[in-house]
């Protein structure tokens, strides 16, 4: 198999899933669109109307510089939105494709779209899309699966905007804990930052105060939940919090 051909061949058939992708959703009917790489989901939306899929980052595009830039290699990109591209990286290793390999390099947007085709073609997705980003970069994204509005609203509910970390999942915390002063970090499980979690699992912290209450009450019964007055921080500040508890002195 030489690159050239393997490379057009993908083209051609993302080209025909673009066509059943647009005729089944309507792309461009809706007003706006908006990917975030925390949820790994890419919206198109009307007012209230909304459209959900799953997506990676496959790569980048700069006019300016007339470079690609696989997202793999990229440090900006979340390690969620970019993982699945290293499968891209792989194959190119095994096939000896020097471009499927290669981080960054000179290159032009109609590549950027093999690449993207490629990466589609590889992880059996149903279509591409290529949003701009703010600084004008061209983002390739591989769209994987649809997303029922009932399953989007739940992903998207187990995230928050935080001013210090952009957007990252939510967190539970006592009133008590802060970022200046040790007050002791108790949890239900071990954490560490970037965990995977199950959906019934959440990230939950309280301080020393807390647990003693805690531990007087039997569990948290409304006593304790009072006295803890439990809060919502991102993750990021949650993990900001437990190393400030736990460092040595
Ligand atoms: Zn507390
Ligand atoms: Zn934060």
């Amino acid at each position: 198999m030489d690159y050239d051909s393997f490379a057009k061949e993908c083209i051609v058939k993302l080209t025909a899933l673009q066509k059943q992708l647009s005729d089944e959703f309507d792309l461009n009917g809706y007003a706006n669109w908006f990917y975030n790489q925390a949820t790994g989901l890419l919206t198109f939306s009307t007012g209230e109307i909304e459209l959900n899929f799953r997506f990676f980052e496959v790569g980048s595009f700069s006019h300016k510089s007339g470079t690609w830039m696989w997202s793999w290699h990229n440090e900006n990109t979340l390690g969620n939105a970019k993982e699945t591209t290293t499968q891209v990286k792989d194959f190119g290793t095994v096939h000896n494709f020097a471009k499927l390999t290669e981080g960054c390099f000179s290159s032009d947007e109609f590549e950027a779209w093999e690449f993207t085709a490629i990466a589609a073609k590889l992880t059996n997705a149903i279509g591409g899309y290529r949003p701009v980003n703010d600084e004008g970069l061209k983002i390739f994204l591989v769209i994987t699966e649809f997303v029922d509005n009932e399953t989007a609203k739940s992903i998207k509910d187990k995230y928050i905007e935080c001013g210090d970390h952009e957007y990252r999942r939510v967190a539970f915390v006592c009133q008590h804990l802060n970022f200046t002063t040790r007050v002791g970090f108790e949890e239900s499980f071990e954490t560490y930052e970037g965990m995977e979690l199950s959906d019934e699992d959440d990230f939950q912290a309280w301080c020393n105060e807390c647990e003693v209450v805690r531990v007087a009450e039997d569990g948290w019964n409304d006593n304790a939940m009072e006295f803890a007055k439990i809060r919502v921080v991102c993750e990021g500040c949650y993990f900001k919090m437990k190393t400030l508890n736990l460092e040595s002195e």
